[in-house]
């Protein structure tokens, strides 16, 4: 490794993609500095994922309280002092701060202050100082995004959702993919009014068909009101409360505006155009399948990239950036069947492809579904229905995609994404045996195809 420049490496964004690869390459000896703008930790630890999934925990002791009676409980008046809960989530962000300052440490990796600006394929800018790399990694993440209507400043973003000092009466949240359904579940569980807008025909445009039109009936059992394929023009404060204008003219009054409507990558500012890093429309560097970006010394992780906005696979790609550079180990990150989940209530997980993709991929497939009222809400009354589905190849038998909405379904499906990954078949998961009782052992009873269907099933994904 050359002594011509400061360090082996300079990451770019202290997320889970840029800690991953720092850790991983200064575990190999390469002199490692990682400079970040705000806390260390990135959006997963601190804005996303973490933060979300601690609401979520909270959201599932009204169900258990709800369901007590059922097995002969009796509980008092419960009350959720969301004061109590954000302190505590917030307490908990600052440990796991602390324990990946310590973590970039012992790995001998230098943490950088401060907002680095590239100045060429081997120079930073940090507050004015330059410092040298031989190869530097952008791992500089997203940032959530509000339509372009008018009033749009009045309503917050998922950064502000998950430290709200008190709750409104009712919210508004615009979108219907991961963060909107995610935050209907923790905000209508904590007592809020939910209405979710949603430009679309359903919510989780992408998800299996079943998934979406499974989740949706859900969702709007427990009391969210789902408004499909509408529009938001405007918003106005009116005294205490926001007015929102619909395309159709109608208007709506809450308390709370929650822009769910994506996020784009973080690439402003950075120098990337005159060093000479390419971007694509969405504004995304541009990398090969090594993440390497068109300056072939500066590479580039996670949702800067905009391949698949996950953690997991942010850290899977700064992994093989590290072992590639420093391991003499040349390693790309694996993008297909990357298993998801959606922490709804109930919650999705999903691997491999929907009914509709393995249609448009395979032509022939066969199909298998399970619908049913779990074990548990046989005593507790709650009318909530699982659903679980296998996605087949006709020809190989080879399960494409596995689908579940309902109480575990992440859990669950992290398991069957091991043996799709492994290509197992239908016949290998009907020659496993199963565990009962549970919901997870459907996957491996599953008898009866559905039938084909009559009307295009196509359409609705
Ligand atoms: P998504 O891209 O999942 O969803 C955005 C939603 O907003 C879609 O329903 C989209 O509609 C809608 N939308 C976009 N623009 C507008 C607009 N101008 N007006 C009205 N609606 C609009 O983004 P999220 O913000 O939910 O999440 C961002 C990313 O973060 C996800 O893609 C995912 O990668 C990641 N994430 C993952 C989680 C997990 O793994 N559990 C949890 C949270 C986030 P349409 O479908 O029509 O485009």
């Amino acid at each position: 490794m050359t002594q011509r420049y400061d360090f082996d490496l300079f990451t770019i964004g202290a997320g889970s993609g840029g800690v991953a690869a720092s850790r991983r390459a200064g575990s190999y000896g390469a002199r490692v500095a990682i400079c970040e703008a705000r806390r260390v930790g990135g959006t997963c630890v601190l804005r996303g994922c973490v933060p979300k999934k601690l609401l979520v925990y909270a959201s599932h002791v009204r169900d258990e309280i709800e369901d007590a009676r059922g097995f002969g409980w009796t509980i008092g008046e419960a009350h959720l002092d969301w004061g109590k809960l954000i302190e505590a989530k917030n307490k908990e962000l600052d440990r796991l701060n602390g324990i990946y300052v310590r973590m970039l440490r012992d790995s001998g990796v230098e943490i950088v202050e401060g907002r680095a600006r590239l100045v060429d394929e081997h120079t930073v800018d940090v507050g004015g100082k330059r410092i040298t790399a031989n190869h530097i990694l952008i791992a500089t993440g997203s940032y959530p995004v509000r339509p372009d209507i008018p009033g749009a400043d009045l309503g917050i973003c998922s950064d502000q959702a998950l430290d709200l000092p008190s709750l409104p009466k009712r919210a508004l949240i615009v979108g219907g993919g991961y963060i909107a359904v995610e935050f209907a579940g923790i905000l209508s569980a904590a007592g809020v009014e939910v209405t979710l807008l949603v430009r679309g025909d359903n919510i989780l445009r992408g998800f299996d068909a079943d998934v979406r039109s499974t989740l949706s009936e859900e969702m709007r059992k427990r009391g969210v009101n789902i408004l499909c394929e509408t529009l938001m023009r405007s918003v106005e404060r009116e005294n205490d409360c926001m007015s929102v204008r619909l395309a159709g003219g109608e208007i709506l009054e809450t308390d709370l505006i929650l822009f769910a409507t994506g996020r784009v990558p973080c690439t402003t500012g950075l120098g990337l155009e005159e060093t000479g890093v390419k971007l694509n429309e969405r504004g995304a560097i541009v990398v090969d399948a090594s993440s390497r970006t068109s300056v072939p010394s500066i590479f580039a992780v996670g949702d800067v990239t905009d391949r698949i906005n996950l953690t997991p696979v942010a850290i899977a790609e700064g992994r093989a950036v590290a072992e590639s550079l420093f391991n003499n180990n040349p390693m790309q990150a694996d993008h297909e069947n990357v298993p998801s989940a959606v922490f709804s209530n109930p919650p999705v997980g999903s691997v491999g492809l929907s009914e509709g993709e393995a249609r448009r991929k395979y032509g022939k497939i066969v199909v298998y579904r399970a619908r049913f009222r779990p074990m548990k809400h046989t005593l507790s009354g709650r009318e909530e229905r699982t659903m679980m589905k296998l996605v087949v190849e006709r020809s190989s038998g080879r399960v494409l995609g596995a689908h579940m909405v309902g109480p575990d379904a992440p859990e669950i499906i992290q398991g069957v994404a091991i043996a799709i990954k492994c290509g197992a078949t239908k016949r290998q998961f009907d020659a496993t045996i199963g565990i009962h009782p549970t919901a997870a052992e459907e996957f491996v009873t599953m008898r009866d195809p559905v039938p084909e269907p009559e009307a295009d099933p196509l359409d609705q994904e």
